[in-house]
């Protein structure tokens, strides 16, 4: 039986774990790490399944829906590359499971072809925020900060849910003497904080008159391709006006190498990206390692989307959401993959796998390096120098400093038609992202419940114009126009936190 030390990659933490290999005809298994510094040996729930999510279907290679061998589907993915403009190209990779090195030949590919519609996911975010203030967005902090803080304010923030192993570190600080306050619509699960502040649905913009709250306190955020701009803003002014430091978790493992390595690339915003698909400007993609459907928020719109492409090319490990890409490249799953990435907190982790079959299908139709040249690049890139990896050391550090934002304001929440009194809250997590439908329920209130004469065993409808989903519900302490969701719905956040919606018994 072999034994891998492994990463996993469910979220930005990158706790440490072993996998077993499984002998003949048995599953992998999944091991704690005890040594791991990330996570000290625990996992979440996400974690302790991940032997799990490597037993999905496999990708084949394929050109036009014909199974073919690897290098033609290689060949073929080059001659269709050369024949399109680089205006009408794009290449999206959301780094969950892609190493720095992979990121390094992913955008020289994309260079090769002359394409500047690179998307990491979070490009939008770059425009709003002042240049001084990025290095917040690229880098977090150690957890040591976290254990030593004296004051933590969880901004929206449910860590138990959205950043499991996040939640270990704050009761840590707890223990140290850690004031914990929740600026939340709703307490958060498991009473982890001292204090709640609660914020009324329309009236976000009211925290400001709270200012001072955020004094001498560590503020922990989230950063997704779904928040809303104005929220980051308000945020990063919260920063800037008080003496706190911010700290944005985010959704994607590599997200930090991802950040710092494509920073001088050609960026676009990924939803630019398919708004570009939508009009028929971009007619050839290019998916690393990214269920696109299977990630977004409406997965069949994307699906929709991209059926309007001239030219989908994947390169993934399993299958996806998609049966329209007229080119498939199968790679490795991650834990094979020779290769670092850099978590949240700046350590860089080796991922533990020897395989390079995901690096040299983009060498093969780019530049043609080896694994060595583009490790060192990367290295170089993420200003390692000759410095051994070692997952014991914050490599990557961030320096605090001074930036100025404007006072934000934070638009109310568009929609709100005939019946869209309920407001929808999304709760991401590490299976929201990974395409996963853990909890197959929404959360509502009491009054909600009788309001809309709901019995036990009821499905609840929930719409958003034409989008529509019907599932159960449970009852938890909300305010009473909240609908909340762990689960990703078939319902397209507008332009923030909350989306209206129409909410009714399911007849
Ligand atoms: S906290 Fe994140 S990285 Fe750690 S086990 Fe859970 S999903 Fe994986």
């Amino acid at each position: 039986m072999k034994t891998n030390s492994s990463i996993c990659h469910g979220c930005s933490i990158g706790c440490g774990l072993y996998l077993v290999e499984s002998e003949e005809g048995e599953k992998r298994k999944v091991l704690h790490r005890t040594t791991s510094p990330m996570n000290e040996g625990k996992l979440c729930r996400f974690g302790t399944d991940l032997h799990t999510y490597y037993e999905r279907e496999t990708m084949i290679n394929s050109v036009d829906g014909k199974e073919v061998k690897q290098d033609e589907a290689i060949k073929a993915a080059k001659e269709s590359l050369k024949g399109m403009k680089p205006e009408e190209l794009a290449f999206i990779a959301l780094p969950g499971t892609i190493t720095n090195e992979e990121i390094v030949s992913f955008l020289s590919l994309a260079a090769e072809f002359g394409c500047e519609n690179v998307s990491f996911g979070f490009e939008r975010f770059f425009g709003v925020v002042p240049e001084e203030a990025a290095y917040i967005i690229e880098k977090g902090l150690p957890f040591s900060e976290v254990d030593g803080a004296s004051k933590i304010i969880l901004f929206f923030l449910d860590p138990f849910v959205h950043y499991p192993l996040l939640a270990r570190r704050i009761l840590k600080a707890k223990k140290n003497g850690a004031k914990v306050i929740e600026v939340s619509f709703a307490k958060n699960e498991r009473g982890i904080a001292d204090e709640t502040v609660l914020v009324v649905p329309t009236e976000v913009e009211r925290i400001k008159e709270k200012k001072e709250l955020f004094e001498d306190s560590l503020i922990i955020g989230e950063l997704t391709p779904y928040t809303n701009p104005q929220l980051l803003s308000f945020m990063l002014w919260l920063n800037a006006s008080t003496a706190s430091r911010l700290f944005l978790l985010k959704p994607f493992l590599n997200s930090t190498g991802a950040f710092l390595l494509g920073k001088d690339s050609g960026r676009k915003d990924l939803f630019e990206i398919l708004e570009g698909v939508e009009k028929g400007e971009i007619k050839a993609l290019y998916l690393l390692e990214t269920d696109l459907a299977g990630a977004m928020l409406g997965g069949e719109g994307v699906a929709e989307t991209t059926s309007k492409l001239d030219l989908l090319i994947e390169q993934n490990a399993f299958r996806t959401h998609f049966d329209t890409a007229g080119i498939t490249i199968c790679s490795e799953p991650f834990f094979m993959k020779k290769g670092t990435v850099v978590n949240v907190e700046g350590r860089v982790l080796e991922i533990g796998g020897e395989s390079e079959k995901g690096l040299q299908i983009m060498e093969s139709i780019g530049k043609g390096r080896k694994y060595e040249e583009v490790h060192e690049e990367a290295k170089k890139r993420l200003g390692l120098g000759d410095s051994e990896i070692n997952e014991f050391e914050i490599a990557v550090k961030r320096e605090e400093r001074k930036f100025e934002v404007a006072e934000p304001k934070i638009e109310k929440e568009e929609g709100g038609g005939a019946g869209e009194e309920y407001f929808l809250w999304y709760k991401t997590n590490p299976f929201f992202w990974n395409g996963i439908r853990a909890k197959n329920f929404v959360e509502i209130s009491p009054v909600a419940m009788k309001e809309l004469g709901l019995f036990r065993g009821d499905e609840v409808e929930i719409a958003q114009g034409e989008q529509k989903e019907r599932i159960g519900f449970k009852i938890s302490d909300l305010p009473q126009n909240l609908v909340l969701s762990e689960a990703k719905l078939a319902i397209k956040p507008l332009q923030g936190l909350l989306t209206r919606v129409e909410t009714r018994r399911a007849e």
